[in-house]
């Protein structure tokens, strides 16, 4: 099985990544992906986009495909790689407070929440998993980015529970697997919350978090550890596009 989605990467926007859009576009149909998110991080990340750049997302076209003579990169309405553009909110507070309004979000066509060292202040063990909890009760996310990092301690347990309870995904961030990523106790972390997703019937999604381009749609450390743990492929939205329709806010 291969994955077909990569919802979680960022542009050049991001003001710390390093690739356009359309190279990642470029990358996706490489790696034979259907289904490309952008979702740039939000608007209080330092050097990041501003609120417009999420209520501009009307001029983007959402079907690529290659030109068949050429191999440029163009829009096509039966191509086979869909772009959905949304956003990677910061989580502000113990209240799941996000960083993007709702009319910018009931706009876009999904949206994933995730803690970051500048936007949230890390507290006890139980308050991070309150105000992970609280942003993916939030109707317009679905998906809770990298929830791994040692700096912002979880409740595994009570957060896989509560998201099964409101239908949010959690996500195996790829990204966290790297030795260099900021992130600490990534491995261990997600080891655990893997398991705890075992046992509870939770999927999951992977996400590659990706700066450039060519780490889009790359899965390996993820599907690594995934193999180790025997954790089972039916839990991982990534493989089957049918899956699109948990995530995402429009019909495509
Ligand atoms: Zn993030
Ligand atoms: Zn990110």
């Amino acid at each position: 099985m291969k994955a077909i989605m990569d919802l979680h990467t960022h542009t050049l926007a991001a003001g710390h990544a390093y690739s356009t859009l359309l190279e990642n576009i470029d990358a996706a149909l490489a790696m034979g992906l259907q289904y490309l998110g952008m979702s740039e991080h939000g608007p209080t990340s330092p050097g990041g986009p501003h609120n417009f750049f999420f209520s501009n997302y009307k001029v983007i076209p959402r079907i690529y495909d290659r030109e068949e003579n050429t191999g440029r990169v163009i829009p096509k309405p039966d191509g086979s790689l869909r772009l959905l553009c949304g956003v990677e909110a910061n989580i502000c507070s113990t209240n799941g407070e996000l960083d993007l309004e709702e009319r910018y979000l009931q706009k876009m066509d999904y949206a994933l929440a995730s803690i970051h060292p500048f936007a949230f202040t890390a507290g006890s063990r139980k308050e991070n998993t309150l105000a992970s909890v609280r942003a993916f009760q939030n109707p317009y996310v679905k998906i809770l980015g990298h929830p791994d990092d040692g700096r912002f301690p979880l409740d595994y347990d009570e957060l896989v529970r509560e998201a099964r309870q409101a239908q949010a995904v959690l996500e195996v961030n790829n990204s966290s697997l790297n030795p260099q990523s900021a992130r600490q106790g990534g491995r261990e972390n997600i080891t655990e919350l893997l398991k705890t997703c075992m046992k509870y019937d939770q999927p999951v999604i992977m996400g590659t978090d990706s700066h450039m381009c060519f780490a889009i749609g790359v899965f390996d450390d993820a599907e690594q550890l995934m193999r180790e743990l025997e954790f089972p492929k039916e839990l991982v939205l990534n493989y089957d596009p049918e899956n699109i329709r948990k995530l995402i806010n429009i019909t495509l």
